[in-house]
């Protein structure tokens, strides 16, 4: 970009893995060069633990630090307690059991008490490396076994007593793996390479990235590295740690917010100026609603961004229900005002079929053209849509993936709405940019709630917009753990439901579609589905991925016509289906589900005036953890809450959609437990680049210098 500072868009948003320090000339030294490291050596961090320079070792952090003055006695030890470091004489070395039974068993006894220590694996490191009788100090999980403090695989090391005006007590012991420390290079031996890359480097290496005004209480950069490594005191470790946590999320904000400013700066857009008679008449006329708050605050959200001549990419996240579909139609209005065409894709036929419907009637008095196309369109009304479309006689056109298709050509497609986002590759999506000279706008509607510190750190360079409420009179879905063995009474209560004229989905796990024990259940619930409800008194439509995808579509059109009073089926049940009359959702071996999933299925009913119930049956026998996810559900009918629990329960990594996005790469933070920093970071990383997006003012030069560093290939995987 020329004598510009900010850095290609692709520079900004890459970050490198292995090396976050690569400017600086020692820190980007092979790892191979520093004292005591031979090529051996070199090759095993390189592998192992991904060392390539001076600089990877100085970011490679301890995960605790052994503080020789902090020692529990044995007979302290009680079950409450996680990890405990103990000082005592090993007893004698047993080897006990045969083959893969085999572990090796001491006792280490202080004056309180005996602990017992357990190996199963290294038994002959252990052998050849622990003498019985002498002095160690250990330190590892307790678990209790007969109501005696054990730790299976201890950290161990020879007990040698605090040297007077020894600098810190505080000893570091770094993240290691079993090959390495066969290398003679474990958790503590690392630490030795550490402080020999402290002799080797000063402040100079490490400058300041912080500007000045957010230094105030806190410590410096060079400072909070040598913390971290060798703390003078726990409190010392606190500060280095915070610093260091607000370092990270920090930068990552800025580096969100330059990729936004960038994108608005340099992205060319169709300008939206005005609402006219479209949106006007519509809103005025045939709302059949009022809008909620969120619908109106997101609406708007959306005129402002499109009528700023940059190209909106923005992510809605509404909950199961709370009328997203009609946030898409009061933005193609908008687009039908400013002259543009619109497009609305949904992943499946039935979906695309449905939007068409509730489409066609919300405007059937509106002088709009909406059409449809799909995989199934007949030829002769396929060639009506294409042609009206390229020449602007249709308006919207609502569909799957058939609109992506080359021969699919607009007039001027000026927005294009994806619903439900996850199931449309980012491939898919790019072919949409090329229906017109200028990309028109995007908008992606998700129903999959993801927490909002999440979504600020993976999608914090999108626009983003959430609508956290439903419709007014909603009758809160009631939601109920019951065990198989009651399956009978869950069977009567549906028959009641069902005899009132409502509607019930069955659903079955099944992981894998071609797992043949799942199909078989499948199968065999579907039999005992069908002996409580006998045909032909009752109708049951069955879904699966077994099956051809016509023969999917009219099982699930006799639902939705409400020829079929149950549909069985697995999760291919679709997302976004609406079919009000359902007002029952039992789902089987719920244990087996994830927390998200089990919210988007129940999202299924609860779309009617009526009561709607959802039954989760579980074994007896689900995991605590499985039964606690029930428990949420059973509590609690947010979606964002839902997802909060989520995150704490599976942790960042796991959570659909973000799993790839390489934001959540961070070495220190985590955004659960740093959920306050996180917030504090965002705000003061949106302000610092709202008032300065170059980063040129002379207080910003530090976190400047910093980012232009920082050049590697990486990508950050964009969701649009
Ligand atoms: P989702 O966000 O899950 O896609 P939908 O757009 O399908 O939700 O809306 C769910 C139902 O709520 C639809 O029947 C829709 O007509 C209705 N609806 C949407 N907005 C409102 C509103 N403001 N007031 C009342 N009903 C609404
Ligand atoms: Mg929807």
């Amino acid at each position: 970009m020329g004598t510009h500072f900010l850095p290609s868009f692709w520079d900004i948003c890459t970050e490198s893995k292995k090396n976050h320090l690569s400017q600086a000339s020692l820190l980007s030294s092979p790892i191979e060069y520093l004292k005591g490291v031979g090529p051996l050596r070199a090759d095993m961090l390189k592998k192992e633990l991904n060392l390539y320079t001076f600089g990877d070792l100085l970011q490679h952090f301890p995960h605790r630090h052994i503080d020789k003055t902090q020692v529990t006695l044995i007979a302290n030890i009680t079950p409450q307690q996680d990890f405990v470091q103990v000082k005592g004489i090993l007893q004698g070395i047993d080897l006990i059991g045969e083959k893969r039974s085999k572990r090796m068993v001491s006792q280490l006894k202080d004056e309180t008490g005996q602990l017992e220590l357990a190996w199963f694996q290294g038994i002959s490191w252990v052998q050849k490396n622990l003498v019985a009788g002498q002095a160690y100090l250990v330190f590892g999980r307790v678990s209790f076994f007969n109501g005696r403090a054990q730790i299976v695989h201890p950290e161990i090391e020879p007990y040698v007593a605090a040297t007077q005006g020894q600098k810190s007590l505080l000893e570091p012991v770094y993240p290691s793996t079993e090959k390495l420390k066969a290398r003679g290079l474990n958790g503590k031996q690392i630490g030795k390479l550490t402080q020999v890359l402290f002799q080797q480097i000063s402040e100079r290496d490490l400058p300041e990235n912080l500007p000045a005004h957010l230094l105030q209480n806190r410590m410096g950069r060079w400072e909070a590295h040598r913390q971290i490594h060798f703390p003078n005191s726990n409190e010392q470790y606190k500060k280095a740690l915070e610093r260091l946590v607000f370092e990270e999320l920090f930068i990552a904000q800025v580096r969100l917010n330059l990729i936004k400013i960038d994108r608005h700066k340099n992205s060319r857009g169709h300008l939206f100026v005005k609402v006219g008679d479209y949106f006007n008449d519509f809103y005025n006329k045939y709302l059949p609603f009022q809008l909620t708050g969120a619908q109106k605050r997101v609406i708007k959200e959306i005129r402002i961004d499109t009528a700023k001549g940059y190209q909106m990419n923005r992510l809605l996240q509404g909950d199961v229900g709370s009328g997203k579909t009609m946030i898409a139609l009061l933005a193609m209005l908008i687009a039908a005002d400013n002259g543009f065409q619109s497009c609305l894709m949904a992943p499946t036929e039935i979906l695309a079929q449905q939007h068409y419907a509730s489409l066609t009637e919300l405007l059937k008095d509106m002088p709009v053209e909406v059409a449809l196309l799909t995989g199934s369109t007949k030829i002769a009304e396929r060639r009506r849509v294409l042609k009206g479309l390229m020449e602007d006689t249709i308006h919207f056109v609502v569909g799957t993936h058939a609109i992506i298709e080359d021969v699919v050509q607009f007039k001027n497609l000026g927005l294009a709405v994806i619903d439900e986002q996850h199931r449309f590759g980012v491939a898919q999506r790019a072919r949409l940019w090329k229906k017109n000279t200028i990309p028109p706008h995007v908008l992606v509607m998700t129903a999959t709630p993801i927490p909002r510190t999440l979504a600020m750190t993976a999608f914090g360079d999108l626009d983003y917009s959430v609508m956290d409420e439903l419709p007014p009179g909603r009758q809160p879905i009631k939601t109920v753990h019951r065990y198989e063995t009651t399956r009978g009474t869950v069977m009567e209560f549906v028959k009641t439901e069902i005899t009132k004229g409502r509607q019930a989905y069955y659903v079955y796990p099944l992981i894998e579609e071609s797992e043949k024990m799942s199909f078989e259940d499948l199968m065999q619930g579907y039999e005992q589905v069908k002996s409580y409800f006998p045909e032909p008194k009752y109708k049951i439509s069955m879904v699966h991925g077994r099956q051809k995808n016509v023969e999917k579509e009219t099982n699930m059109q006799r639902f939705v016509t409400g020829d079929t009073q149950i549909l069985l089926g697995t999760t291919v049940i679709e997302v976004g289906v609406n079919v009000p009359n359902a007002s029952v959702m039992v789902i089987e071996s719920a244990e087996k589900f994830g927390l998200s999933q089990l919210h988007q299925l129940r999202g299924r009913v609860g779309r009617g005036s009526e009561q709607s119930y959802c039954i989760l049956l579980s074994s007896v026998k689900a995991s605590r953890e499985a039964k606690e996810r029930l428990k949420i559900m059973c509590n609690t009918n947010d979606g964002f809450v839902i997802a909060e629990k989520d995150l704490e329960i599976r942790g960042p990594g796991d959570i659909d959609g973000t799993r790839q996005s390489g934001a959540l790469n961070f070495k220190l933070a985590n955004i659960i437990n740093d959920r306050e920093a996180l917030l504090l970071a965002k705000e003061q990383a949106t302000e610092l680049c709202e008032k300065d997006p170059t980063l040129s003012s002379p207080e910003n030069a530090p976190i400047r210098a910093y980012l232009q560093s920082q050049k590697s290939k990486i990508g950050w995987g964009k969701i649009a």
